[in-house]
């Protein structure tokens, strides 16, 4: 089971810790950085229990991230010089296993940071995750992370009447997701499922409840958040169309336009003629009606180029296309 989970972790990119020197700096969102432990600090989380406050400090960025640990790990300094910037890593071998695992809380949270074109209602449950996981109550973020799953089958109209057919169903109704992700919902479904119907949640880690929530935002986010970042570039490409269509009427081209509008039109020949001769006169006749001269030089413009800046639009639409 483990090895199934810290697997898929592998690839969600959900860690902070990669090992003792590299991580993932949540402020650059820079992804294999150098980082360094600035400091250690213990206090009581209960009267047993004790808990360990860690400070990351990005060695790109400069900024500082906080990250709660039960567990003491012992750390070694990395810089010849004793001063007030003492610069310190855990020991490879005090955390061969999963550093990531060690912490039960990171400040900032970034990696599920949610974007509002997530249904409110699954963003309000993982928030609802995130708050239990903050204070260590897995029972409470369990039973969000089942509902999350239950109210997405629900909006994907997926069928099934339990939750393993409602994935199953989720995985054949979206495979345009990588399947992988449902397969690790498979996996710690099962599990949850089963805490739930013994009413008892001892077992459960931390770390298996991360790798849930960071496999329902990916998902969350392949269904809802990146169609609409496609959308967006797909809009800047046509304003940036309409600019560089725009930008043949600004310029004082004046003879080159007037040209094929003698050619086309030969009656209107008047009009090109005038900002031909005065460019300043020109330019206030452009602001008091600038719908007869943008209308006229569009057209012409559209009909000169519209064939191969059509095509480039074209190509770049695909291109954002392709990787969906
Ligand atoms: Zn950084």
């Amino acid at each position: 089971m483990m090895n199934i989970l810290m697997s898929d972790s592998s690839h969600l990119d959900s860690k902070y810790f990669i090992d003792t020197h590299v991580y993932n700096c949540p402020f650059c969102n820079r992804g294999n950085v150098a980082y360094d432990i600035l400091s250690k600090q213990g206090f009581h989380w209960t009267q047993e229990k004790e808990c360990y406050i860690y400070r990351a400090k990005c060695s790109s960025c400069k900024n500082i991230s906080m990250h709660l640990s039960y567990e003491s790990l012992e750390l070694h300094q990395t810089n010849a010089l004793m001063g007030s910037n003492e610069l310190y890593a855990f020991y490879d071998d005090e955390v061969k296993d999963d550093l990531d695992s060690k912490f039960f809380y990171s400040v900032p949270t970034s990696f599920f940071a949610l974007d509002k074109s997530i249904p409110a209602v699954l963003r309000s449950l993982v928030v609802e995750a995130q708050g239990c996981l903050k204070s260590n109550y897995l029972t409470g973020a369990s039973v969000c992370v089942r509902k999350i799953i239950y109210e997405l089958a629900i909006k994907q109209n997926a069928t099934g009447d339990n939750y393993d057919e409602r994935i199953k169903s989720l995985k054949s109704v979206r495979p345009d997701i990588e399947p992988e992700y449902f397969d690790t919902l498979l996996t710690i479904q099962k599990i949850t499922s089963d805490k739930v119907h013994e009413d008892s949640y001892d077992g459960w880690e931390n770390k298996h409840l991360r790798l849930l929530l960071s496999s329902l935002t990916e998902i969350l986010s392949l269904i809802y958040v990146i169609p609409n970042v496609l959308v967006k570039k797909r809009q800047e490409i046509l304003k940036l169309k309409e600019e560089i269509l725009g930008k043949p009427a600004k310029p004082t081209k004046p003879a080159k336009l007037a040209e094929p509008v003698k050619r086309e039109k030969p009656a209107e020949p008047a009009k090109p003629a005038k900002p031909a001769e005065p460019a300043k006169r020109a330019e206030p006749a452009k602001r008091e009606k600038p719908a007869k001269p943008e209308k006229n030089t569009e057209q012409k413009t559209t009909v000169a180029k519209s064939v191969s800046l059509d095509d480039l639009v074209r190509v770049s639409e695909v291109k954002f296309r392709q990787p969906k």
